[in-house]
């Protein structure tokens, strides 16, 4: 049974940014790292916004920001200048192909495109098995999220965000690619909290989200 210094399970957003910061650093050279996830992350299943108000390392991976923006409600609708933020967006795939890209040329870092199965905290080690294979480490960062956290709780009300995004495509001239909307509250409350976003990547082109905002009690 092989034994790491570091497992990641799951390779999302957060396992990445660790492992890549962790490479960067140069101070994990000697450990041995295995990264492993249920997706082999090559789908472009999201799209990040995200405000910055300088560059970071991320800068060669965004693809398109917004400096000014509209924000609406029933009775009022105003294009904010955000300077000096920015309002940019990464797609996830070229966030993934970026940091994987990165890993893939060091030797003790390793992925593996498989769903684990268990992890098992034992006093001096961790047991971690997937479908087809059984590892132990030091230590894990696990990023699978765990339903029965919430659900089997009832002291905390838990805030939900729903959305969906339709990516646009237009014959004619209609967006302005310099302005996104974000926060428009004009649509109907429905007695929870509902907003729009259009983000337009040209003038014909945009990504437009429907986001629904809720508080549950469970239990
Ligand atoms: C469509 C969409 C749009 C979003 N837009 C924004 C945005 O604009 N701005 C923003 O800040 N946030 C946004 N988010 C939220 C953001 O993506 C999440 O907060 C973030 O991805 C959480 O990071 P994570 O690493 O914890 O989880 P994830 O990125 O979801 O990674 C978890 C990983 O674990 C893997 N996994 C799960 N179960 C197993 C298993 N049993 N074995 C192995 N692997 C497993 C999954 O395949 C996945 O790769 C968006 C989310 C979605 C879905």
């Amino acid at each position: 049974m092989k034994h790491y210094h570091y497992i990641f399970i799951g390779s999302g957003l957060a396992a990445l940014m660790t492992a890549y910061k962790m490479l960067q650093s140069g101070n994990f050279k000697d450990k041995n790292i295995l990264l492993v996830d249920a997706s082999s992350k090559k789908a472009n299943d999201r799209t990040w916004c995200f405000w910055q108000k300088e560059n970071t390392i991320w800068e060669a991976v965004i693809s398109k920001k917004w400096d000014s923006a509209w924000f609406a409600n029933e009775n009022f609708k105003r294009n904010l200048d955000i300077n000096p933020y920015e309002y940019c967006k990464i797609s996830g795939i070229d966030f993934y192909s970026f940091v994987f890209d990165a890993l893939s040329k060091e030797t003790n870092i390793t992925f593996l495109n498989e769903k684990v199965t268990n992890i098992n905290e034992l006093d001096t080690h961790v047991y971690v098995s997937t479908e087809n294979a059984e590892f132990t480490c030091d230590q894990v960062l696990n990023s699978i999220w765990n339903r029965n956290t919430l659900t089997q709780q009832s002291k905390f009300r838990v805030l939900q965000q729903h959305f969906i995004g339709w990516h646009i495509q237009s014959s004619e001239s209609v967006f302005n690619p310099k302005e996104a909307t974000f926060m428009d509250f004009s649509v109907a409350q429905k007695g929870n909290t509902r907003f729009m976003y259009v983000l337009p990547f040209s003038e014909k082109e945009a990504l437009l989200e429907y986001h629904l905002v809720f508080g549950t009690s469970f239990r």
